[in-house]
């Protein structure tokens, strides 16, 4: 039997580039075409798509999804391109932004642009709108159906059926609702093999009502006391979450209510937000509804910025908050701002979103810390002296929740992707003792060959309409959806329409058709999704004496100090969901009780099972500092339910025995305590060809050059016949030969070929330079000139350089970056 194959062309151990290749007997399919933001080659390999594409599926309209999109359409330009409706108006306004910088840029610094605007045209007409759970056919024998899975406008899964077996490539998926759009459900689609992101594998989110609750707050305060906030936010997703978090806190007088800004590609993408409204949350649709726009709409406060010219002024004016992309400060209009407001020690800058390793943005969050003297924006160094805090937005489930839906989808193979650092290697050990099949890490470039399909398919029901009007019908496809899966399950429209047998009625329509029957009833939580209603007359399916609110009694129950942080009832569903800051702990004291409380009257409970991460990570140093030892550091493990915290100096082994007792009673985690510095190599790290395991190889290097005046600012493994290599990335390959040691002596202990990149970091040079011309006071001309092959940077400056400083500011310059600093007077 044919098997099917799918390539890794990027996107799997980075947060940039996604792309893979699925290949049937019938088709070959890329999902995704993204780029790498900021790294040194921005393509995936795209070359592996040379072969010929029968078509891509995009499952959203973020750049490391889409953006190579129109580099591949150059050379394939016939190949259709699917899509939700929203993704293909994100991919219109993200594409065609980043074509207008990229021609911008090459009349500035004379690089070549990706592509133009052009060819972002020619491939807008190629793409197909694909509406949510609707197939769509492709060759002969393979179906691709789209489902919404949360994260950002028209965000979706892909489901691609083939003879050979049935494949689901997550794509960026949000468990959680968030303001904007619902969380995803689990997907009508039974995969063999699940394609999984794991952009935060190695981490439980904070509880976000209360980070949505102390941004708005801290904002406001900021501007109370005189200051000045920039929020640098993602045009697509955080900035429109951003939004409504501030317009709901204002209209609800919870703060007072403050101009607000909002700048850059933020703006229109707020436009599309509102003309996709069938994809939003019933909540912001009703609003929309009422108030037309519900970002500008009701809240004469929130004003969008209309010229780059009023940039001046509104920073020249009184104290109010700014809203403006990149959330990176990598480009566009937030970095403006960011240079205004860095040095000003009354501003706040609140970073909402992920920060990627060699981002300004991370480099704010480093100096704040203390770590790094200096921001470096466009060239320039600024000092940081406004306050800096980091908030979590996440539109990214985290390990409990990708773990929960791997298991319920019980493929016979997982594949993580989508995940840096060490978030995969800890997702893989949480799934290890979960059904989910083989589990997969594959690298850019890999091949996997899947066994193909599991035993036990599920059998489809065949359609009941007999080519009947389902306007006339729709009672008997209620009563049907209820035989079959209960009067509490939520249907996709797209799947009421499969079992009735309708294939000429548009989704829109056909979920009018539905609500207006009465016999079906809108799903809350998500687009798209209705619940079959009993008919009237018919025997309520819940036992029900309509009584006193079971809510307030059960809360009377638990009590105040039993660590309840959050808790939602679902009236209709009658179910009821709490959230503990220990779950398990609670589940133990409160099981018995809820059942007698909420039993009898038909309602269900769930118990989360994420612990609040805050809560226990304090309650460990809490219980280790209860008995005199010095807490330095807490870190949770999620995979092995286990707490490490990091001490000055060893406890007594009493002491310690008592906090871990301690510990476990009220969280049911272990507490493990270390003195600092604890890394030691794990013996068992050893792989069958005497190499150590990778990441332990990574902790090794890491370790060697801690405190070293240089650090490889990148380490990679790099792949080749004989089983690859480690590539470290110094800031250029002069210093890195300063390390040959060091890299030798690596090189010998951890057993894998080390070497170094070929390959110097232009950027990085370019901004020492920068900075250290600053800290001179020199006044720099212009960007300075790079010769890479004579290892040369030539500085354009205002006035001459006395000799003495100019000597030293070359040698220190040379010492840092191994190249030579030519000063010239233009
Ligand atoms: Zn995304
Ligand atoms: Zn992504």
């Amino acid at each position: 039997m044919v098997r099917m194959r799918i390539t890794f062309l990027g996107g799997t151990d980075e947060i940039g580039a996604s792309a893979l290749l699925v290949e049937t007997a019938g088709a070959r399919i890329l999902v995704d075409c993204g780029i790498r933001l900021g790294g040194r080659s921005p393509l995936p390999e795209l070359d592996r798509a040379a072969g010929g594409l029968d078509a891509i599926v995009l499952t959203h309209g973020h750049l490391d999804h889409i953006g190579a999109l129109p580099v591949l359409h150059r050379s394939l330009p016939h190949v259709p391109v699917y899509a939700t409706p929203p993704t293909i108006a994100l991919a219109r306004v993200m594409l065609g932004d980043a074509a207008k910088i990229m021609a911008q840029e090459q009349e500035r610094e004379e690089e070549l642009p990706l592509y133009s605007a052009q060819t972002v045209a020619s491939l807008l007409e190629r793409m197909v709108p694909a509406s949510p759970g609707v197939p769509e056919r492709i060759g002969s024998d393979v179906s691709v159906t789209l489902f919404l899975s949360g994260h950002i406008l028209g965000a979706a899964a892909a489901g691609i059926e083939s003879p050979e077996g049935r494949i689901l490539v997550s794509g960026d998926i949000s468990w959680t609702d968030q303001l904007t759009v619902a969380g995803m459900g689990v997907p009508q689609f039974r995969p063999d093999t699940l394609v999984l992101e794991s952009t935060y594998g190695d981490r439980l989110h904070a509880d976000r009502g209360r980070q949505e609750e102390q941004l708005a707050a801290e904002i406001s305060a900021r501007i109370a006391q005189g200051g000045k906030v920039l929020i640098p936010a993602f045009a697509v997703g955080r900035a429109q979450e951003v939004l409504l978090i501030l317009r709901r806190a204002m209209r609800l007088g919870r703060i007072p209510r403050f101009t607000t800004w909002v700048d850059g590609l933020v703006r229109p993408v707020c436009g599309l937000y509102t003309s996709f409204a069938a994809f939003l949350r019933p909540k912001l649709r009703e609003l929309i509804e009422k108030v037309n726009d519900p970002f500008f709409g009701d809240v004469e406060e929130i004003k969008p910025v209309a010229s780059p010219a009023q940039r001046k002024e509104i920073l020249a004016g009184p104290p109010c908050a700014i809203i403006a992309s990149s959330g990176m400060l990598s480009g566009g209009a937030s970095v403006f701002y960011a240079r205004a407001l860095a040095g000003d020690p009354a501003a706040l800058i609140a970073v909402t979103g992920y920060q990627d390793e060699e981002s300004p943005g991370r480099q704010l969050l480093a100096a704040a810390e203390g770590q790094t003297a200096s921001l470096t924006l466009q060239g320039t160094a600024f000092e940081v002296k406004c306050a800096v805090r980091k908030y979590q937005l996440s539109a990214h489930a985290d390990a409990s929740e990708l773990v929960g839906l791997a298991a319920r989808l019980k493929p016979a193979d997982t594949v993580l992707v989508h995940g840096g650092g060490e978030s995969r290697a800890s997702l893989a050990r949480q799934l290890s003792t979960e059904p989910v099949g083989r589990i997969h890490l594959p690298l850019a470039g890999q091949t996997l060959e899947l066994e193909g399909r599991r035993r036990g398919q599920s059998v489809r029901t065949a359609p009941i309409g007999a080519g009947r009007p389902l306007c006339d019908n729709a009672g008997e496809l209620a009563d049907k959806a209820i035989t079959l899966r209960g009067h509490r399950a939520a249907w996709q429209v797209a799947h009421l329409l499969r079992l009735w047998g309708e294939a000429g009625l548009a989704q829109e329509d056909a979920q009018k058709l539905l609500l207006d029957s009465g016999r079906f009833a809108a799903d809350p939580r998500r687009p798209f999704s209705l619940k079959p209603l009993p008919a009237a007359g018919a025997p309520a399916a819940a036992p029900g004496t309509p009584a006193a609110d079971p809510i307030d009694e059960v809360l009377a129950r638990i009590g105040a100090d039993a660590g309840l942080c959050r808790h939602s009832a679902d009236r209709a569903q009658r179910a009821l969901t709490l959230r503990f800051n220990f779950p398990a702990r609670a589940h133990e004291r409160f099981a018995a009780d809820l059942d007698a409380i909420l039993g009898p009257l038909g309602w269900t409970w769930t118990i989360h099972p994420a612990p609040n991460l805050e809560a226990l990570l304090a309650r460990a140093k809490k219980a280790v500092e209860d008995r005199g030892g010095a807490a330095l550091k807490a870190s949770a493990h999620m995979d092995r339910t286990e707490v490490v915290v990091r001490v000055a100096a060893d406890l007594d082994p009493a002491d310690a025995a008592a906090a871990r007792e301690a510990f476990a009673r009220d969280t049911a985690f272990a507490l493990a305590i270390e003195v600092q510095p604890s890394y030691c190599l794990p013996k068992t790290a050893r792989r069958a060809d005497g190499r150590l395991e990778i990441n332990a190889a990574f902790n090794a290097i890491d370790q060697a050059f801690a405190g070293a005046p240089h650090t490889p600012y990148k380490k990679s493994l790099a792949h080749g016949p004989d089983g690859g290599a480690i590539e470290l990335a110094f800031i250029s390959p002069a210093v890195a030969e300063r390390y040959r040691d060091v890299l030798d002596a690596l090189g010998h202990d951890t057993g894998w070929p080390i070497r170094a990149a070929a390959a110097p970091n232009q950027h990085r040079i370019k901004e020492i330079a920068a900075t250290l011309a600053q800290e001179y006071g020199i006044a720099v001309r212009k960007n300075p000139s790079y010769f890479g092959a004579q290892r040369l940077l030539r500085l354009p400056v205002n006035d001459i350089v006395a000799p003495d400083k100019a000597a030293e500011l070359t040698r220190r310059f040379e010492d840092a970056t191994g190249f030579t600093l030519d000063l010239v007077k233009e």
